[in-house]
């Protein structure tokens, strides 16, 4: 117990911490570019944000949140995702007085119960972006497009990107009618979660990941048939601004996402490879979020994305950046007499911004070239006692090998000029 992770989490070790800020690296740059602006909520909320923000009848909330109340006797829930959170920060703080849209972007930890396998954890990391005041599919496209570009920037092909439209409050209980029946005569079969969301909220039949609930859904009638006149006329902007762009895209009649919210378009972007675990990043528009959190009617649209998915998918193609660490100068300091010399030395070269490690054990000479190896320096500065004598440091460079004897009072200038070189 006291030396494992509880289930379904992970320690990010420093071998592969580069991978992560690689990606944050990637995110912030690309926020910038489509003006999307940083926030950091909260890893806990009031539980009834997400009880009303994501939907009673979800999965999510139904079964995968971390609930408990705290000492105060408040009930609180560990954040599955970070919309909600979004929201209420973006009416607590009034975000909304100086802009009409507010355009935020969030990296960090969620929470969920979920069955712990490849992709699929208890924490996870999602990126994740929120326009929040646009209702034109402009908006949607440049959401969507801000998605591909991530992926396509990490160099990620063969991913697909499917899109559909959830309708809205009034063309939704059209298709809900044709949903319940259509399942009407095989209420029997449905698992008891698809039953009891069969009068309450029928469209989340369609997203059961139990295979008889998705075998008995082949030939479901579809949404798109049921959209009143402006969420067909804004699904089909949308499209034709993807193409404008050249965004290609499928539609996927089907697609309904995890959580309530969504209103309007909802989208994916699959990674087939990564099997059951192949979404890799969904969204959609939720016009009716901000209202149901106490906010006046805005519209809205953003989207997730698993960072540990992104990573298994990148692995997948040998995509994932190498281990950058580099150390410019290790000082391998042999003998007691060396010892605070080469530690007066460590500390002047990194007072001049230069990297620098050395060893205080007193290892062997073999042995500390062989951690200078390690950490990948550029140069060992060698300073044995007759080195102390003589006042003058060997200077090894760990590419070619090549030695150098340099006078201690020009050694941090040399050192400097090499590295500069
Ligand atoms: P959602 O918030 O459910 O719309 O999910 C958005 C994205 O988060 C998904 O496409 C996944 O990439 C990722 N994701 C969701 N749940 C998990 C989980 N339990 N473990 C890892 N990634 C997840």
């Amino acid at each position: 117990m006291l030396t494992s992770v509880p289930r379904g989490t992970k320690d990010i070790l420093p071998d592969t911490i580069h991978q992560w800020l690689y990606l944050e690296e990637k995110i912030r740059e690309l926020c910038a570019k489509y003006g999307f602006n940083e926030i950091r909520t909260p890893l806990f909320e009031h539980t009834e944000l997400f009880l009303r923000g994501i939907g009673e009848t979800t999965d999510v909330v139904e079964k995968e949140m971390y609930t408990f109340e705290d000492r105060g006797g408040r009930s609180i829930t560990l954040r599955p995702e970070n919309t909600a959170s979004a929201v209420r920060a973006y009416l607590q703080n009034k975000l909304y007085a100086d802009n009409n849209l507010t355009k935020l972007f969030y990296i960090g930890s969620m929470f969920r119960y979920d069955k712990p396998q490849a992709g699929r954890y208890r924490e996870f990391h999602q990126f994740g972006v929120e326009a929040i005041g646009e209702q034109n599919p402009l908006m949607d496209a440049e959401v969507i497009s801000l998605g591909a570009d991530f992926l396509k920037e990490l160099g990620l092909t063969d991913v697909i990107l499917k899109i559909n439209s959830v309708g809205c409050p009034k063309c939704r209980p059209v298709y809900r009618e044709k949903l319940q029946a259509f399942f009407k005569d095989k209420f029997e079969h449905l698992c008891k979660d698809c039953q009891s969301r069969f009068d309450r909220n029928p469209l989340r039949i369609l997203d059961c990941k139990n295979p008889t609930c998705k075998e008995l859904s082949v030939g479901v009638p579809e949404i798109t048939d049921c959209l009143c006149d402006e969420c067909a006329d804004h699904f089909e902007h949308l499209q034709h601004h993807l193409k404008a762009i050249g965004v290609d895209f499928v539609l996927d009649p089907r697609l309904v996402r995890g959580l309530d919210y969504y209103t309007k378009t909802a989208f994916e972007f699959k990674y087939t490879p990564l099997g059951a675990q192949s979404a890799v990043l969904g969204g959609g528009r939720y016009d009716g979020l901000i209202e149901e959190c106490g906010g006046n009617p805005t519209p809205a649209v953003g989207f997730a994305t698993g960072l540990e998915r992104v990573l298994l998918a990148l692995e997948t193609q040998q995509l994932l950046p190498k281990n950058k660490e580099k150390c410019t100068v290790f000082i391998v300091a042999m003998g007691d007499k060396a010892k605070e010399p080469a530690f007066k030395l460590l500390h002047e070269l990194r007072s001049k911004n230069i990297a620098a490690l050395m060893d205080y054990a007193g290892r062997s000479m073999k042995a500390q070239m062989k951690q200078a190896n390690k950490h990948n320096a550029q140069y060992a500065i060698i300073l044995g006692e007759d080195e102390i004598d003589k006042q003058i440091a060997t200077v090894r460079n760990m590419n070619d090998s090549e030695q150098m004897e340099i006078p201690f009072d020009t050694l941090i200038d040399k050192i400097i000029f090499e590295v500069n070189k």
